[in-house]
């Protein structure tokens, strides 16, 4: 059970009053959750079996706007609800949220009662089921980096977001002194995920000005996902309750390196057994692991819409900054797009270096899950390894460098129409569409600047 509470021990808690509040959330298509607050009473007598939502809740963006063009709902379609049905397994108290517990929700359909395909966590769970078909389990981890900043939400808004404290004045990478200062929200964040039931591996301080890492151990792919949405939102409402604020853009200042996502991800058989490893094989990686991680290669284009789903994401590509640029794997080499973590031991991985911290882990495990199957079903051969400064490998494909790229591959894949479904993919694009449309309408300063006077 990913949660900690059984609904038998929550309703005992609402009943001794250690329980006033459940908040019952979805995850939408940015991997955020949203939903109600209530009063628990209600939710353990009623609002168990099932809630409700408005449905453009999966087809809006990150300013709750009503995209034309969604087949799924609008506004001719009369913006109906969907069914929010409550996960039992994963009730959880929140301890950063006094009184409070949370549960995460499946979305259904009105009428059919059948999960809502483009919702990510029903993309997901498809996904997983599809690999347990083929006898494999994928142990996954998310890691999360994120800018902390002194100022709280309300200072940082009225400052336009601009010329911000960070939290450290200078690189923190593993420091402990400089991350001694910080203890108060870090420990926080460490101790209320863990009594969240998340389990927090570390933090550290990260390689800029303010940069922060969170580590949660890995797990099964959908209780890594829900891990680590919780963790996102809690983050940001701890760092609230401090008078702090945190992104999670990838790409926060021109001046600063962005904020990763780095996904690990191993495969093991059903009765435990560690896929990925072959003591006889090179670097001691399988053939399952060879035609798996063929897969991410051969696919990668396809898949970094959902490693990098806004136009800001894409300004994290940087060369020189531990961001990849080059679809090629590598032994523990971080300028890789995939480096092997664990060679020659029964925890050989891979770690996709390519997603931004902005990015849906379901979504994201969702297409990586989706190419590592057509890798092995295929018998993908894997490229040949790459050893060197990946940045400057000439021969090699470069990730898309625009969210139009990302949007154009990710419209031509095959392998993600047939994995995820023609009108899922359907629906993203349309999303990746908006999200670029959205931004040419935009006369940023940098253009202001440039050419009022010269142009
Ligand atoms: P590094 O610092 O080299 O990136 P870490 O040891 O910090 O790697 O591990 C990063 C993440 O990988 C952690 O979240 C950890 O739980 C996860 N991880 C460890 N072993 C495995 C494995 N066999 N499969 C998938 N993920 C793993």
């Amino acid at each position: 059970m990913p949660g900690t509470m059984s609904f038998d021990e929550l309703k005992a808690a609402v009943e001794d009053q250690s329980i006033d509040t459940v908040v019952a959330a979805i995850i939408d298509m940015q991997g955020r959750l949203m939903g109600k607050r209530f009063y628990a009473k209600n939710f353990v007598e009623h609002a168990w079996q099932e809630t409700h939502c408005c449905n453009y809740l999966l087809a809006t963006d990150l300013e709750m706007g009503t995209p034309d063009g969604y087949q799924s709902t609008s506004w001719s379609g009369g913006y109906g609800d969907y069914i929010m049905k409550p996960d039992l397994a994963s009730i959880r108290k929140t301890p950063w949220a006094e009184g409070t517990a949370l549960v995460l929700c499946d979305v259904l359909d009105h009428h059919t009662h059948q999960e809502v395909p483009h919702s990510p966590r029903a993309m997901l769970k498809k996904q997983v089921a599809r690999l347990h078909d083929l006898g494999f389990t994928a142990a996954s981890a998310t890691e999360l980096e994120f800018f902390v900043f002194n100022e709280s939400y309300e200072q940082a808004r009225a400052k336009k977001y601009r010329n911000l404290t960070p939290i450290s004045p200078y690189n923190e990478d593993y420091h402990i002194f400089q991350t001694a200062k910080e203890e108060g929200l870090m420990r926080d964040i460490r101790n209320h995920l863990a009594g969240a039931g998340i389990p927090v591996e570390n933090t550290k301080g990260e390689a800029e000005a303010g940069q922060a890492e969170l580590n949660i151990r890995y797990a099964d792919a959908v209780d890594m996902a829900d891990n680590h949405s919780i963790a996102k939102n809690a983050v940001k409402e701890i760092a609230h309750g401090h008078g702090r604020s945190v992104t999670f853009l990838a790409k926060c200042s021109a001046d600063t390196v962005g904020s990763s996502s780095h996904v690990h991800q191993s495969l093991w058989t059903l009765d435990g057994k560690p896929a990925f490893y072959d003591p006889q094989a090179k670097h001691g990686m399988s053939q399952i692991m060879q035609h798996y991680l063929a897969g991410q290669i051969a696919y990668a284009a396809d898949m970094t819409y959902f490693f990098a789903p806004y136009v800001n994401s894409y300004k994290r590509f940087v060369a020189g900054t531990f961001a990849p640029t080059k679809i090629i794997w590598s032994i523990d080499n971080r300028t890789a797009g995939f480096r092997i973590v664990g060679a020659d031991s029964t925890a050989v991985r891979f770690e996709c270096r390519i997603g931004g911290v902005d990015l849906n882990p379901y979504l994201a495990l969702s297409a990586i899950i989706a190419a590592g199957i057509a890798g092995i079903e295929n018998k993908l051969p894997l490229p040949a390894e790459f050893a060197g400064d990946a940045y400057a490998a000439e021969h090699a494909d470069n990730i898309p460098n625009t969210l139009l790229d990302a949007a154009a591959a990710l419209k031509n894949s095959t392998m993600l129409r047939e994995a995820l479904g023609e009108d899922v993919v359907n629906h993203y694009c349309h999303a990746a569409q908006w999200e670029i449309e959205e931004f040419n309408k935009v006369v940023t300063d940098y253009e202001i600047q440039r050419g009022f006077e010269r142009a």
